[in-house]
């Protein structure tokens, strides 16, 4: 058999300090993870249920460089911490849950927030605002071997210099391990799936020729440039 037409290249992320890329499976993300943020979008702080949402493998950018996208005036970055997963598996106990860690990256979950508050005034998912073309901004990733776990640590991101988020992994409401096992409960967790673990408080507008820097202690920093779209 042969295909229709070139498939697709398979995306994939540098790992720090090796030759080796990892492919990317799924991208999962979640919402609603920091208190502050939550109150900063209207809502009340809760711990019913995670919110998970998606967005596409092919919507990673790993040159720092993100066009302005269409369908919006309202593009806002998301600084957040990813993990990398190394272990697959479904049904993860808490306990378990960080020995399915590869290692860790910086990334950005942008945002249409125009379209995505509409679409939650009317029921609609997030999809429009969040799994778009160019909408996660990815560091390399660095193993667990050369950075540790996160359960505490300083987060922050700055525009053009200005410092917008500051805050710390310990004000996390879904602790990492958590995420990864309420996540196997509803999806069967693969090697090479990504999980954007929310962003803090001081979430905001960008345009084109904006600079957005996130910086995450023993991970480094992610640079990204909004350009023309
Ligand atoms: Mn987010």
């Amino acid at each position: 058999m042969t295909y229709a037409f070139p498939p697709r290249p398979q995306p994939t992320v540098a790992i720090t300090g090796s030759d080796t890329l990892f492919p990317v499976n799924r991208i999962y993300c979640v919402g609603k993870n920091y208190a502050a943020h939550i109150i900063e979008m209207g809502s009340m702080p809760a711990r019913d249920a995670v919110c998970f949402f998606q967005k596409p493998a092919d919507a990673i950018v790993t040159d720092g460089r993100v066009p302005y996208p269409p369908g919006t005036s309202n593009l806002h970055y998301e600084g957040e911490l990813v993990m990398a997963i190394g272990k697959g598996g479904t049904n993860i106990a808490p306990a378990n849950a960080l020995d399915h860690v590869f290692g860790y990256a910086l990334g950005l979950d942008m945002t249409r927030r125009d379209l995505q508050t509409a679409a939650g005034r009317v029921g609609h998912p997030w999809d429009n605002g969040k799994a778009f073309d160019f909408s996660a901004p990815l560091s390399s990733i660095m193993p667990l071997t050369q950075c540790g776990h996160f359960d505490e640590g300083s987060i922050k991101l700055w525009v053009n210099g200005e410092l917008r988020q500051d805050a710390d992994f310990n004000e996390l409401i879904w602790k990492n391990n958590e995420i990864i096992s309420e996540l196997s409960k509803l999806y069967t967790l693969k090697q090479g799936d990504l999980i954007f673990t929310g962003t803090p408080a001081g979430v905001g507008p960008v345009v084109a020729g904006d600079r957005i820097v996130l910086v995450i202690d023993r991970l480094g920093e992610l640079a990204v440039q909004i350009t023309q779209g």
